[in-house]
C-alpha cells in the first residue's frame, strides 16, 4: 500500500557530500585496501558515522604522527606544508586528500605575500584549513573572523596600509562583505582574491531562498560541522524557524507536525542518505493514531 504523505518537503539542489569530501573518503578508502597501515591526524570528516565506518576498515585515528609507521593520510582541510614534509623526512608515506579548492587559497594567500601585500585571511585560526593556509606562507599573516577583531587589530597597529584578503573556503560571503566594507575604511590598497568554495557559495544561495519561502527549515549535519553550523545560522537568519539535526531520530514530532512545507538542506559532510531518513520522516511520520471510525449505528 502507498503511503500518503502528510507534509511537502522542498530538498535544497545540492544535499550530501561535496566533491572535495568524496574525494578524501574515496582517497582514504583506496589506501585502506592498497596499503597495511593507514592513520589520520583528527577526522576526515565531521560526520561520527562517515569516521566510524572508516575506522572500522582500519584507519587510526592519532593525535601525531611522531611516533608512527606507515601512511599518514591529508584531510581535505590540509596540513603546513613544513609538517607534510616532516612526516615525509620521518619516513612515513603520505596521502594527500587536501581539497584542490583550498590549495587554491593556499596559493592565493602565497601570490599576495609575494607580491607584497599583508595577508589577511578572513576566518577561525583554529580551523584546520587556516592552519594549512598559515603554514604556507613565509611571514605571519593576520587572521580575523568578526568586525571585533578587524577593529581591535586596527587599533594595535597589527593592520598594515596595504594588505591582501583571502576567505576560509567555507565561509559565508556576507560575513566576509561586512570585513571587507570595513577594511576600506581602513585600508589604502586592499587586494582580494575570492576563494570561497563555489559550491558552497551556491548551497548557502540556495538554502537562503528555500528558506525564505517554507514554514520550517531543517539542516542536516554535524554539529561539529563549521559549515552546518554556519548553514544553519545563516538559514535562521531568514527564517528564525530553522533547526539543525544530526539524523532523522533527532528531529522531534513537535517541531514539523504542525507544517505543511518543510525545506531541507545540508552540511558538505552529510551522507546523503540520513538527509533521506529525515526527509522520509517529516513526509510520513505522524505520532498521533487516526482518529477511529465513528461506530456504526445499530438498529
Ligand atoms: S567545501 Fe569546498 S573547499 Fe571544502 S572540501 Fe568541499 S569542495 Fe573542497
Amino acid at each position: 500500500m502507498e503511503l500518503k504523505p502528510r507534509r511537502k518537503v522542498i530538498v535544497a539542489k545540492e544535499v550530501g557530500f561535496c566533491f572535495g569530501v568524496k574525494r578524501a573518503i574515496n582517497l582514504t578508502k583506496q589506501a585502506l585496501s592498497e596499503r597495511g597501515d593507514v592513520f589520520i591526524l583528527g577526522d576526515l570528516v565531521h560526520n561520527k558515522r562517515v569516521t566510524d565506518e572508516l575506522e572500522g576498515k582500519g584507519l587510526r585515528k592519532v593525535e601525531d604522527y611522531q611516533d608512527e609507521k606507515g601512511t599518514m593520510v591529508i584531510r581535505a582541510h590540509g596540513l603546513p606544508k613544513a609538517r607534510i614534509q616532516e612526516a615525509k623526512d620521518q619516513g612515513l608515506e603520505v596521502v594527500d586528500a587536501t581539497c584542490p579548492i583550498v590549495l587554491r587559497a593556499q596559493e592565493a594567500a602565497q601570490t599576495l605575500e609575494r607580491d607584497g601585500y599583508q595577508v589577511v585571511i578572513v576566518g577561525d585560526r583554529n580551523h584546520a584549513e587556516i592552519k594549512g593556509i598559515l603554514g604556507a606562507l613565509e611571514q605571519p599573516a593576520l587572521v580575523v573572523d568578526n568586525l571585533e577583531e578587524l577593529r581591535e587589530a586596527k587599533a594595535n597597529y597589527t593592520l598594515m596600509r596595504k594588505v591582501g584578503v583571502i576567505f576560509q573556503t567555507t565561509h559565508a560571503l556576507e560575513l566576509c562583505n561586512q570585513i571587507v566594507n570595513e577594511m576600506l575604511m581602513m585600508c589604502k590598497e586592499i587586494r582580494i582574491i575570492n576563494t570561497i568554495c563555489r559550491p558552497v557559495q551556491n548551497r548557502q544561495d540556495d538554502a537562503v531562498e528555500l528558506a525564505s519561502k517554507v514554514q520550517l527549515m531543517v539542516v542536516v549535519g554535524s554539529r561539529t560541522s563549521a559549515n552546518t553550523v554556519e548553514l544553519a545560522a545563516l538559514c535562521r537568519h531568514y527564517n528564525t524557524e530553522t533547526v539543525q539535526v544530526q539524523n532523522a531520530d533527532e528531529l522531534e514530532y513537535t517541531v514539523f507536525r504542525d507544517c505543511n512545507v518543510v525545506g531541507l538542506a545540508s552540511g558538505l559532510s552529510t551522507p546523503e542518505d540520513l538527509v533521506e531518513a529525515v526527509r522520509q520522516k517529516i513526509l510520513f511520520y505522524d505520532a498521533e493514531p487516526a482518529a477511529p471510525e465513528p461506530a456504526l449505528a445499530t438498529a
